[in-house]
């Protein structure tokens, strides 16, 4: 398993995806309708790929989605709530003559995957996977990738803490982003092709690459998570979280802080053990600051302090400006299924 951060290089029949360091491109937005693949095969039935499938299925945006998961109940679940057209056993069955390969399940099991499939793979295929860390997926995945198929790595940037077959729903993507890898030597026609699918199914899109998303996502997602689990872990140890008061009397914050720590936690070890440069770095940065805030409150640094939170409160104020959330208390998430 490759470690985090590591440069992807082409695999060894030709796979084009690598990384290398630079800035975001413009992103672009717009709303495609019609099929755009003949047939997208879903690898994995839980929250990402059911809802790509219902995403799909709302505007006819493939023939056809065929799906398939680990385990039985997941592929008996996922076909009583019609999450993609045709359910099959394994995946190699299900990326037989697809010209779209999803890759949804935790980015520690891409490399398998991907090298189960990649002999049945279809000459001029797109692989794609939808994991949260890029820079070790492209590791995992691109030296599997036969000659003629095309690697376009993605990341949707949305989700719940609800994870399997049940939690997938058609709106989760609308008007949010969608992260694609646009590394040198990327097919344009295939990148364009999974841009438009992404559009159709309510996103905007950004192209980034690898090490950059990595980073970004560190400081965005990853992190936060980390603090949010410690922070319940914190609570827990003081024997407090069960308590009704601190459940009763919790505002946003450590209420908001339960919800992020229920988070699927095979796929959060994944995240944490494969980004770990990136994680370590902002958590070295965090753990810097709150030092110097611990000490401006030890030595009474009211100024500090006020000059502190007045910075990071207009980064909320420009959150909100670029309309990435609402200033409603819940930050929005009220019409979303829990
Ligand atoms: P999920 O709901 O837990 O579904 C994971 C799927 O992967 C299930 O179908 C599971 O099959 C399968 N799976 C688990 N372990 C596997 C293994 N070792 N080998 C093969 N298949 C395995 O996960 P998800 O939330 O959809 O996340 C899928 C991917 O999307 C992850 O890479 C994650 O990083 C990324 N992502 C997640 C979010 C989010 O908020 N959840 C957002 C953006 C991107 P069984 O059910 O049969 O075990």
């Amino acid at each position: 398993m490759a470690p985090a951060g590591q440069q992807a290089t082409a695999g060894p029949q030709g796979a084009s995806a690598t990384c290398t360091a630079g800035p975001s491109k413009t992103p672009e937005t717009g709303t495609t309708t019609g099929p755009i693949y003949g047939r997208v095969a879903l690898i994995g039935l839980g929250l990402i790929a059911g809802s790509m499938g219902l995403a799909m299925a709302r505007r006819g945006l493939a023939g056809e989605t065929v799906g398939t998961a680990r385990t039985a109940a997941t592929r008996a679940t996922a076909g009583a709530r019609g999450l993609c057209d045709r359910i099959v056993e394994t995946a190699a069955e299900a990326v037989g003559g697809a010209d779209l390969v999803v890759l949804a399940v935790p980015v520690g099991a891409m490399g398998e995957v991907a090298q189960e499939i990649a002999p049945h793979l279809m000459p001029g295929a797109t692989v794609t996977d939808v994991g949260s860390v890029k820079a070790s997926v492209i590791a995992q995945v691109a030296p599997h990738m036969p000659q003629g198929v095309h690697f376009v790595p993605g990341h949707p940037l949305a989700g719940t803490e609800q994870s399997g077959p049940d939690a997938g729903f058609d709106t989760l993507f609308d008007n949010r982003w969608c992260l694609l890898i646009d590394a040198p030597g990327t097919d344009a026609a295939a990148l364009d092709r999974l841009r438009r699918l992404w559009q159709g199914m309510g996103s905007q899109v950004a192209t980034m690459d690898a090490d950059h998303h990595d980073l970004v996502l560190a400081v965005t997602s990853h992190a936060p998570h980390l603090i949010a689990y410690t922070m319940v872990g914190v609570a827990d140890d003081l024997g407090r979280v069960t308590d009704s008061e601190v459940i009763r009397y919790s505002a946003a914050g450590f209420r908001d802080f339960t919800r992020i720590a229920a988070s699927d936690p095979t796929m959060w070890r994944d995240v944490f053990l494969h980004n770990r440069d990136a994680t370590l770095e902002i958590l070295g940065r965090f753990t810097e600051e709150l030092f110097a805030l611990q000490r401006a409150i030890r030595t009474g640094d009211g100024d500090l302090l006020h000059a502190y939170f007045t910075r990071t409160r207009a980064i909320r104020r420009g959150i909100l400006e670029a309309g990435q959330d609402t200033a409603a208390p819940d930050f929005g998430r009220g019409g979303v299924p829990r």
